[in-house]
């Protein structure tokens, strides 16, 4: 039997228990709603996205189909009429390619299947072919591209550089693509290359619209666009720099951005040589590849 005192006691306890649930409770409550709220900003970016994504495949599709039907439909004599459908047309399947790329690498590094495969890469060549497959593009905003190329001591009497021609490829492709569609009209885009301790770095700077210092570290975020007033007139899902991220660290690199509104973006990227010995070919841009002196060796 227990005394007036004791019980006391334990009823004082059981309450301090119930007091401590309550609170753990209370503490469960508010990270439930924290995650659900995550959950719920996360399936409305997933959700936009799909609706965008939608938009931007149907629709250049559906251009395309109307431009080569208009094509074959031409007189012979109207070449002038039909050399500007072409270019139409090759101007949105460029950007669908592009977009594709994107979101199938996006997906490829999702499921763990995207080591890096390197290569001995001529850097010059294959920023040099990028930055011609953008020139359309840059024209029609009538933006100038300039280039500049050092090759560090290292590189002097072999200019070859040993990375993932194709990852590095999509990774300028993203920064040079934002580059123009975040440009004011009638400006410059400046790229500029050079290797420094065996690290090659590459600086893709433009004249645009710049970014808030407050948005600075979400644009790494999947699907994330932070400026409404221009995202409304240009395509773009808010991938391009996560995947460029993504890439750049399966690279062990590192991206670095300088920015301000009305000023313009400085993007520049640092990717160490590969010491992999695995493929001794040569690749000229990302495309063509051809065979190193091991190969002439085994013969
Ligand atoms: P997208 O361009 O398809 O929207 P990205 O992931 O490439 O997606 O970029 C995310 C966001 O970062 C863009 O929507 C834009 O708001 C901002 N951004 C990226 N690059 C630039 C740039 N060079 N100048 C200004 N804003 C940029």
């Amino acid at each position: 039997m227990l005394s007036d005192k004791e019980l006391i006691e334990v009823l004082k306890k059981r309450l301090e228990q119930a007091q401590k649930n309550q609170e753990l409770v209370e503490e469960q409550r508010t990270e439930l709603q924290l995650v659900n709220g995550k959950l719920a900003e996360s399936e409305a970016l997933k959700s936009h996205f799909i609706s965008n994504i939608t938009n931007e495949i149907v629709n250049p599709f559906a251009s395309i189909l109307g431009l080569s039907k208009n094509i074959i439909a031409s007189k012979d004599s109207d070449i002038a009429k039909i050399k500007s459908m072409a270019e139409l047309i090759h101007s949105e399947a460029f950007e669908l390619d592009f977009q594709l790329k994107n979101i199938f690498t996006a997906a490829r590094i999702e499921a763990g299947e995207s080591s890096p495969e390197y290569i001995k890469t001529d850097i010059n060549l294959l920023i040099t072919s990028i930055i011609s497959a953008y020139k359309y593009k840059a024209e029609q905003k009538q933006l100038k591209i300039n280039f500049s190329f050092e090759l560090g001591k290292e590189f002097e009497t072999a200019h070859y550089f040993r990375t993932d021609p194709e990852k590095l490829k999509l990774i300028l492709s993203n920064l040079l693509s934002n580059g123009i569609k975040y440009s004011n009209a009638a400006n410059k885009i400046e790229v500029k290359a050079w290797v420094e301790n065996r690290t090659l770095k590459v600086m893709v700077k433009d004249y645009g619209i710049g970014i808030d210092k407050k948005n600075l570290e979400l644009i790494f975020d999947r699907f994330k666009r932070v400026d409404s007033s221009i995202n409304s007139l240009n395509p773009g899902h808010g991938l391009g720099l996560s995947v460029t991220k993504a890439l750049i660290d399966l690279m062990n690199g590192d991206i670095e951005i300088a920015s301000k509104r009305h000023i313009g973006s400085i993007f520049t990227i640092s990717i160490p040589e590969s010491d992999s010995t695995e493929n001794d070919g040569y690749a000229l841009d990302g495309n063509e590849f051809i065979f190193g002196d091991s190969d002439d060796e085994v013969f």
